[in-house]
């Protein structure tokens, strides 16, 4: 039987607009604070993206462009300036910075309350520790995606492909806290796909097109599908080989139309979340 589909682009589009719904009762405008540095096609994509969900869901988001050559000291004045502002409720810089500037100097600039992608120290530190407070966007997203498809992660074993800080980490702590058996696995890992087989839910997170084949996936297994690369022909494929996949596993994530967009819906609801702790 072939894999259930599980409909991140559907799913997303419920929580946008229940989060619309919400910044309509709050009263008052979110307003998300996006720096972008340098020309990186990929990113103003990707800042295009988050501009546009934010406006529909009534969150001001103001976009601050920044020449490729600026200064971290710049960068951290201009950080320190969106922190300082009290009509700013998120700030989130977009990666990957210019090879010259620090990313962990820049993250850790973030006052931890404005930090919507949850990539500060802090924040990582409340995740880690159990005790979530603001939750990276993309792990977020997956696991609303496990809830909604009713996935079992209770005593679940689930495998994450990738240690990224961005995505296996804080995806492997929030597994963990939902009481699943977690593995971390990784470019050094031995017999990759016996690890992954073993796995009720397997998370792959490794930029790597299609690297998780058929026979790497126990029969009825959830698959969940975080990558995005873009093939020579201009495809967009996820990191796991979905057509063979989907033949072996019970449940699976295609992309597009998967994790990406609940990554762009979770900013939202970080978004939100950080604007009424703000002013409660
Ligand atoms: P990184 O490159 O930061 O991390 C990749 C991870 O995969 C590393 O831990 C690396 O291991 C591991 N890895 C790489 N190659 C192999 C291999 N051959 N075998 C086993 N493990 C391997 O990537 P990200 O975590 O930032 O992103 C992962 C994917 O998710 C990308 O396709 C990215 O585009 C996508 N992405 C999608 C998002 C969305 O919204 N859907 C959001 C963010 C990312 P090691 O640590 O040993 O080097």
């Amino acid at each position: 039987m072939p894999a259930r589909i599980i409909d991140g682009a559907a799913l997303a589009a419920t929580l946008r607009t229940e989060i619309a719904a919400k910044v309509a009762a709050a009263g008052f405008t979110p307003v998300l604070a996006v720096v972008l540095v340098g020309e990186d096609p990929a990113s103003r994509v990707y800042v295009r993206t988050k501009d546009r969900a934010a406006r529909e869901a009534g969150i001001e988001a103001r976009t601050i462009s920044l020449p490729a050559e600026t200064a971290l000291a710049d960068l951290l004045a201009t950080i320190q300036a969106l922190n300082d502002d009290p009509a700013v409720d998120g700030i989130l810089v977009q990666l990957p910075l210019p090879r010259c500037i620090d990313p962990q100097a820049v993250i850790e600039a973030i006052d931890p309350a404005k930090d919507v992608d949850g990539f500060h120290p802090m924040n990582v530190g409340y995740l880690a520790d159990g005790r979530p407070k603001v939750v990276p966007c993309t792990p977020l997203g997956v696991m609303k995606l496990l809830r909604a498809a009713c996935v079992e992660t209770a005593g679940a074993r689930a495998v994450v492909l990738g240690r990224s800080a961005i995505v296996g980490r804080p995806m492997s702590r929030l597994l963990v806290t939902a009481d699943a058996t977690v593995t971390i696995a990784h470019s050094l890992t031995r017999d990759l796909p016996a690890e992954c087989r073993r796995a009720d839910i397997l998370i792959a997170a490794t930029g790597k097109p299609e690297m998780v084949r058929a026979d790497w996936v126990k029969p009825g297994a959830t698959v969940i599908d975080v990558g995005i690369n873009r093939r020579p022909n201009g495809r967009l494929v996820g990191d796991v080989a979905y057509d063979e996949c989907a033949a072996v596993a019970g449940a699976i994530t295609p992309v597009p139309g998967g994790v990406g967009p609940m990554t762009v819906a979770c900013l939202l609801e970080n978004t939100l979340t950080a604007a009424l702790s703000r002013r409660a």
